[in-house]
């Protein structure tokens, strides 16, 4: 049985998936300060899941930003064609892909056969990005997950600087005057989609989209995407595993 591994070190999560043509296991930790320690733990944490020895993985594929640094990877792929592999493994239909991650954020445009056509990346802020989302959290003292409660159902207030820094001081200030919490935490979700949905308009977007990245274990910013985009919009089950699945699969095709 061919069984393959794909390991996504990400800015902040790192993420591991095991595959035998199916998801056999998977495992995400915090990528921490070394990122190279990080991907052997998450392998290992993997493996352990699906009760299997390194030995047992005929493939280990890397991804993500911290890609170089793993030792023990065959064959290291870039985020963007292995979030592409994993999105039209679990929506074969996809033919765009939304990843928000920690540092960046990305739009995918597939062909029908599956090929990355084109792709645009917002990578040089946090603006737009999780990083974003823990800044403002942090701030108002919420966890992510309360985030998202909060926001949902409130009447956003205007969130005017799309810069982090700026935006911080911003919602100092909206707290200072007493605004409600939910209102802000309803102003950072639409902040975040819009910046979004204004990078997507440099890409074409076709219909089915598919969302991946840790932010879109936020149902509330999932919700916008999908009013916005009015087009079939696929959220994985665990949205954050779609680049290691991806990788996964490309060393999985590897072996055939
Ligand atoms: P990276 O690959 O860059 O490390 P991930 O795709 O793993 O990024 O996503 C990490 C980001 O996901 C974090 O910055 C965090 O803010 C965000 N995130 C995780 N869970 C939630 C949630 N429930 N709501 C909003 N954002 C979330």
């Amino acid at each position: 049985m061919v069984i393959t591994a794909g390991i996504d070190i990400g800015s902040t999560a790192t993420k591991a998936v095991i595959f035998d043509g199916t998801i056999r296991s998977t495992a995400i930790i915090p990528t921490g300060w070394n990122p190279k320690e990080a991907g052997r733990s998450v392998f290992l944490e993997a493996l352990d899941n699906a009760g299997l020895q390194e030995r047992d993985v005929g493939t280990v594929v890397g991804t993500g930003y911290g890609r170089v640094s793993l030792s023990f990877s065959e064959k290291k792929v870039t985020e963007i064609t292995c979030h592409a592999k994993g999105a039209r493994f679990l929506f074969p239909q996809t033919r765009t892909v939304i990843d928000i991650g920690g540092q960046d954020s990305k739009v995918i445009a597939i062909t029908e056969d599956g090929t990355v056509a084109d792709f645009i990346m917002n990578d040089k802020c946090a603006a737009g990005t999780g990083r974003f989302l823990q800044v403002m959290t942090g701030i108002l003292d919420i966890s992510l997950a309360e985030l998202g409660r909060m926001a949902s159902g409130s009447k956003p207030v205007s969130i005017n600087s799309m810069c982090t820094v700026f935006a911080e001081s911003e919602i100092i200030g909206l707290l200072a005057q007493e605004v409600p919490k939910e209102a802000i935490a309803a102003g950072i979700v639409q902040t975040i989609a819009n910046k979004m949905i204004s990078l997507t308009s440099r890409v074409s977007c076709l219909d089915e989209i598919t969302f991946s990245g840790g932010v879109a274990n936020n149902p509330e910013i999932c919700a916008i995407l999908s009013t916005a985009f009015g087009a079939k919009f696929n959220i994985a089950h665990q949205p954050q595993l779609v680049g290691a699945l991806g990788a996964a699969i490309i060393g999985f095709e590897k072996q055939y």
